[in-house]
């Protein structure tokens, strides 16, 4: 046991089991050095977060945001970026609130904007044609100008931004963002930008931080995951960055709610980005590392879904695609399932069965009056298809788990 484990276990022998401390501060590489968590406190609990971990993401965001971030005042460590969006939902919105939410959202906005007393508007992107034998992209599913205008109100508090996109994989471009911002400044409206999968951007795009854009900072909460910037998604660390104005309510919300998240993940996360720091932008760096492999497998998942038949949004960003299958309803327009029972949900049921291989129908991704005109599509995640080297058949972790002899691969 290294002498700082040991004095550590002297002095606070009572908080944590000797085991379960060893084997954490013993393990190897520079984790080893989450020995200096003894020093920082592993036992005592901070609201704000683990303070090796608001001091650099303080100073990791602050560069790429163009700000000085304090750790106490513009940071807050949260329990996965579903407990960001939570306590920033808790702490800003208010009875009759208007939250308008970009179409197709993630599925937790709607509930987490009712939960909070406020009001979801829904405002769709929208697909333009792609013209037969073109290839579909993300960045052809757009705002209408008008259309998000005419969504603020003087009841609208808040305005949900997911770049790049979940199940879409959208990545807003600067235009974009810029309309989005010049309409909240406006209405004085704050922006919540879910930016989990900012590392995930490909093609040479660009992620852009809407926080970033003259007069947004003030108005602005960014959310990340350490789930999907490490690919860690049971460490369950998530964070949110804000001017203290806004940042103030959510430690409020958080500090009688949560008040600490576990330490040893923070540690790790910390660790992480600490590393990250050092590497960033170099061939070594993790994220340009996860960034290269994401965007093999998203080619190979695009070739294997087109050699079917099936026509998928090539996606700018994350880990997830949605395919059209609009050809295969009009062969297939009977599968089984209830009468009134959305296409892509049974095609969905009838995959998983027949393929084993399991998909998201889009069609959830709407609010309820939409639906019907998005359930021509599937959301796959490709973060865990495995591709062979020499371009081999493709096959998800999912389907595997599934048994099926002859229906596990996804070409
Ligand atoms: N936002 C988006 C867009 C997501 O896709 C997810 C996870 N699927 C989350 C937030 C939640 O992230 P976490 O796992 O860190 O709670």
């Amino acid at each position: 046991m290294c002498p700082e484990t040991s004095h550590f276990l002297q002095r606070d022998q009572a908080a944590i089991p000797e085991r379960t401390l060893t084997a954490l501060l013993l393990s190897p590489g520079r984790h080893g050095q989450a020995a200096a968590g003894p020093k920082a406190g592993w036992a005592r609990q901070k609201p704000m977060g683990y303070p090796p971990l608001t001091k650099v993401l303080a100073d990791f965001f602050g560069k790429l945001l163009g700000q000085e971030m304090e750790p106490l005042k513009n940071v807050l460590v949260t329990v996965g970026a579903y407990g960001a969006l939570f306590t920033a939902f808790q702490a800003l919105v208010d009875e009759g609130d208007e939250v308008i939410i970009i179409e197709p959202y993630f599925d937790c906005y709607e509930p987490m904007t009712l939960m909070a007393g406020g009001r979801p508007v829904f405002v769709p992107l929208k697909p333009s044609p792609s013209q037969d034998g073109e290839l579909d992209y993300s960045s052809n599913w757009q705002l209408d100008p008008t259309e998000l205008a005419n969504k603020f109100t003087s009841r609208t508090k808040a305005l949900v931004l997911n770049t790049p996109s979940n199940p879409l994989g959208k990545v807003f471009s600067k235009a974009e963002l810029e309309l989005v911002a010049s309409l909240c400044q406006q209405h004085d409206v704050v922006c919540i930008s879910d930016e989990v999968y900012q590392w995930l951007v490909f093609d040479g795009n660009q992620h852009i931080s809407i926080a970033s854009l003259p007069g947004m900072w003030e108005r602005t909460l960014t959310i990340g995951s350490a789930g999907k910037t490490f690919s860690a998604t049971g460490w369950k660390v998530g964070w949110v960055l804000g001017p203290d104005q806004l940042m103030k309510h959510l430690r409020t919300v958080h500090q009688n709610s949560i008040f600490h998240c576990p330490t040893q993940a923070q540690a790790a996360v910390a660790w992480s980005f600490e590393r990250e720091q050092q590497h960033f932008g170099q061939p070594s760096s993790y994220f340009v590392q996860l960034l290269q492999a994401t965007q093999h497998k998203r080619d190979h998942v695009t070739r294997s879904l087109q050699s079917v038949g099936l026509r998928p949004v090539i996606p700018q960003g994350s880990y997830f695609l949605i395919t059209d299958i609009s050809d295969f309803k009009s062969k297939m327009p009977n599968l089984p399932g209830a009468e009134d029972e959305a296409y892509d949900r049974r095609f969905v049921k009838w995959m998983i069965k027949n393929k084993g291989l399991s998909a998201i129908p889009v069609s959830i991704f709407y609010s309820v009056p939409h639906q019907k005109h998005f359930d021509h599509y599937v959301r796959f995640c490709f973060i865990k298809v495995k591709c062979r080297a020499g371009g081999g058949k493709v096959s998800s972790s999912s389907s595997r788990s599934s048994g099926k002899k002859g229906s596990t691969e996804l070409c």
